[in-house]
């Protein structure tokens, strides 16, 4: 009789969580449980309660689960393959009976490789990175460049076999040219890429002395990268297919451009928004006015109000940077930086005085931040 499938057995679904496993386990156990089921009907809810004993045990260990997932009974069942009955190449039945199947999955996605068509194993390039440093105007308004990034072209020495002239590579021993050996793993034949010839399935005897056996020369090419604007610091804008070159015809892997973004000597960014300190005058402060501030375009203006205190901070709508995925560009928060005056010539020092001795007449009333902190101070200490 054909066995069941386990996550039928336990009425769960092939994803369902540990917990719901062992729920649903437990609650067959209590219904077949021979404690339970006496006389009539004793002997199938045995066989019921033994049924999901085994698909618990299989289903709550996650190796097995794995195994039972991927191949089914024969994955986890300990009559086949296993410790006993190898053969002479030291595999089970059940490694000779899946060899197929174990060739797509080893040899295919998982391994990051797949056959090509004269039997080696084809492998994917390996991906690149640059990183590339720009401005933050650069960043806020796009930019093209030219970058230089390497490039390999078939060596024209020995047309790409990698053998010196004359020679010829040879099919590897160790693997019989399939790019693959068998490994032996617990219940799993696992073919492995040939340590070797590293999956190519064939060794070079002679190699090619231009090359020196790659079949491939490096160059530097010039590559056209076009920055949107927007883009911030860590984003990667990937160039398909210009990575490293795939072995055995398989596909380039892609380039990543990295984008470091140069500190800016007047704004720091965060996300869409962009801060600037402005440094103002005590008078300026004082006697508000017109101050001109930079922006990343076209200068601006703040209408400084009198009695602008230190610390004030003024929002320029839409003067920050249009990110990537935005619809509008941040803003621009202006913080205003009250300076002490220094270098004081005499006649300056003359009128300061008298404003100093005018203020003291009229009280606290023209500092309204040390008035409020005179009476916390009195508060304090009463
Ligand atoms: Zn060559
Ligand atoms: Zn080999």
């Amino acid at each position: 009789m054909a066995k069941r499938d386990y996550y039928d057995v336990l009425g769960v679904p092939k994803n369902a969580s540990e917990e719901d496993i062992k729920k649903a386990y437990r609650k067959l156990a209590m219904k077949f449980h021979p404690d339970r089921n006496q006389g009539e009907g004793a002997k199938q809810a045995e066989e019921k309660f033994k049924e999901g004993k085994e698909a618990y045990e299989m289903l709550s260990d996650a190796q097995k689960r794995a195994a039972y997932d991927q191949y089914g009974h024969a994955g986890v069942d300990p009559n086949m393959g296993g410790g006993r009955g190898g053969g002479p190449e030291g595999f089970g039945g059940f490694a000779e009976a899946f060899g197929d199947i174990f060739g797509d999955i080893f040899g295919g996605g998982a391994a990051g490789a797949r056959r090509g068509g004269g039997g080696q194993q084809v492998f994917r390039g390996s991906d690149l990175s640059y990183a590339m440093e720009i401005t933050l105007e650069e960043a806020a308004h796009g930019k093209e460049t030219q970058i230089r990034i390497p490039s390999w072209e078939t060596c024209g020495t020995c047309n790409g076999s990698g053998a010196k002239p004359g020679t010829s590579p040879k099919t590897c021993g160790t693997c019989n040219g399939s790019g693959n050996v068998h490994l032996r793993q617990g219940f799993f034949s696992i073919q492995q890429t040939c340590p070797h010839c590293r999956g190519s399935g064939r060794i070079i005897p002679e190699p090619c002395t231009t090359c020196s056996g790659a079949g491939r020369i490096k160059r530097q090419k010039t590559l056209e990268v076009k920055i949107p604007a927007g883009i911030n610091e860590g984003m990667r804008i990937r160039s398909a297919g210009n990575g490293e070159p795939g072995t055995n015809g398989g596909p380039a892997g892609d380039l990543y451009i990295e984008i470091r973004i140069k500190a800016h000597e007047i704004f720091e960014r965060d996300g869409d928004d962009l801060h600037c300190t402005v440094p103002i005058g005590m008078t300026t402060a004082a006697l508000g006015g017109s101050i001109e501030v930079p922006t990343l375009g076209a200068k601006a203006e703040i209408e400084l109000p009198e009695g602008t205190q230190h610390g004030k901070t003024f929002r320029l709508r839409g003067k920050g940077i249009k990110g990537l995925r935005s619809s509008y560009p941040g803003d621009l928060y202006c913080h205003i930086t009250v300076e002490t005056p220094v270098k004081l010539t005499e006649p300056q020092r003359k009128l300061l005085k008298e404003l100093d001795e005018s203020f003291r007449r009229a009280g606290e009333r023209h500092s309204p931040n040390a008035k409020s902190w005179t009476d916390r101070v009195k508060d304090i200490f009463k």
